[in-house]
């Protein structure tokens, strides 16, 4: 498996934006959101999924992420779905992404996660991870 640094560890991310938000203005607010949406579609790949042929072909969900990613994301394998939601549980814990990578390099989703971000098929049997 590729090594992954920590700059995978995407700083920002979803649980990271609340402080700032109150100080923002209403459109510089949504910005910020599909911004996170954009980060959050290609982390997940969801290009992979999405219907338009415009942003598999960008390899992103170009536009309204917002839509796209609504769309796309229950198409994600549920394994690929289960490491992001640990990855997510982990920033929120503030741990840092090596204890994180420490925990998670040798999980099944972990596997899978990469495996779907390098186009490879994930398991076809959902096992718990
Ligand atoms: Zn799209």
């Amino acid at each position: 498996m590729r090594k992954v640094t920590s700059h995978h560890w995407i700083a920002g991310t979803i649980a990271g934006t609340d402080e700032v938000k109150g100080e923002m203005t209403e459109r510089s607010r949504n910005e910020t959101e599909e911004q996170e949406l954009r980060q959050v579609s290609n982390f997940l790949a969801l290009w992979r999924v999405c219907g338009n042929a415009g942003c598999r072909r960008a390899k992103t969900c170009r536009g309204r992420a917002q839509l796209c990613g609504r769309k796309n994301s229950k198409n994600v394998p549920p394994s690929v779905r289960e490491f992001f939601v640990a990855f997510l549980a982990g920033k929120r814990c503030g741990i840092s992404f090596e204890e994180f990578w420490e925990d998670m390099e040798f999980e099944p989703c972990t596997r899978d996660y990469f495996a779907w971000r390098n186009g490879h098929p994930t398991r076809s049997r959902d096992e718990p991870c």
